[in-house]
């Protein structure tokens, strides 16, 4: 049998067996006067090719193997490092993005364009922890998540840059807009059944701040953080709009 069956794949040796073929049948083909020198080195050159044969056989089948499991590790490689990746700009609790995220990402996208941050706070958050404990507490955070996502807009980022603190980046938007972005959202949380054993609320305070093309995240923070401690100053439950303002692109060196 020269070629390989229909439906199986070519044997990569196929023209090694055919050489065996024609190695074999000569030697039976001897004449017995001949089979003494020329007929047993031919019949020890058979012996030598099989084994050969045999070996380079199982080395392919190795190399074969040993190149599936690294294209399996490769994938598993790449998936822990995309994993790694989102870890490392997450917040583990909520899923949006941390601290670090939503500094590299403010200043990204003010290295080409405005945007308005709101810093929301939630008030009185430390009777939530004290009253209910801990995990109660976590379920507050994860809820005022929820809030945010069902209220921003598609392109806003959500982001946790503290143990109860909270960012919302609205590229392209305008203060007044983004001021009644945040009034959505202080009303979505109001709103919002945390299911606190006590029935009672939980409410946040907001700082808003615009900033143009070129400002940085540490002075729109700054801001939005002044305007929430003017809206915490203020009674909480509301939403502040920064007074001073950022320089504009043309003034920023
Ligand atoms: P205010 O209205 O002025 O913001 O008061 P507050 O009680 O919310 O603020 P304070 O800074 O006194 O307390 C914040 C608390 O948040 C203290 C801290 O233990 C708690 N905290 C921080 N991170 C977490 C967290 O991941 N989970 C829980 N459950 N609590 C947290
Ligand atoms: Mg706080
Ligand atoms: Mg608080």
């Amino acid at each position: 049998m020269l070629g390989a069956p229909s439906g199986h794949p070519p044997d990569i040796f196929d023209a090694e067996n055919q050489t065996l073929l024609a190695a074999r049948a000569a030697h039976a083909a001897c004449p017995s006067s001949a089979q003494e020198a020329c007929g047993q080195a031919l019949g020890d050159l058979i012996l030598a090719y099989e084994r050969l044969l045999r070996e380079t056989r199982r080395l392919v089948r190795r190399s074969d193997r040993a190149e599936l499991e690294m294209n399996q590790m490769n994938t598993r490689l790449q998936d822990l490092a995309a994993e790694l990746e989102h870890r490392a700009n997450h917040d583990p609790l909520t899923g949006v993005l941390n601290r670090a995220a939503v500094i590299e990402l403010v200043n990204q996208h003010f290295g080409r364009e405005d945007l308005a941050l709101i810093v929301l706070d939630i008030d009185h958050f430390k009777r939530i922890n004290d009253s209910f404990g801990h995990p109660m507490g976590d379920r507050v955070i994860q809820g005022i998540v929820a809030c945010l996502q069902t209220v921003v807009p598609t392109t806003a980022h959500i982001g946790r840059v503290g143990g109860e603190e909270f960012t919302v980046v609205l590229p392209r938007h305008g203060g007044a807009a983004s001021e009644r972005v945040a009034q959505d959202l202080r009303h979505a949380i109001e709103a919002y059944a945390f299911d606190l054993p006590d029935g009672s609320s939980v409410t946040a305070s907001f700082g808003v701040c615009w900033g143009p093309a070129g400002s940085d995240f540490d002075s729109a923070y700054g801001l939005a953080d002044e305007a929430l401690y003017v809206a915490k100053r203020g009674g909480r439950n509301q939403v502040r709009l920064a007074t001073n303002t950022l320089p504009s692109a043309e003034h920023v060196v």
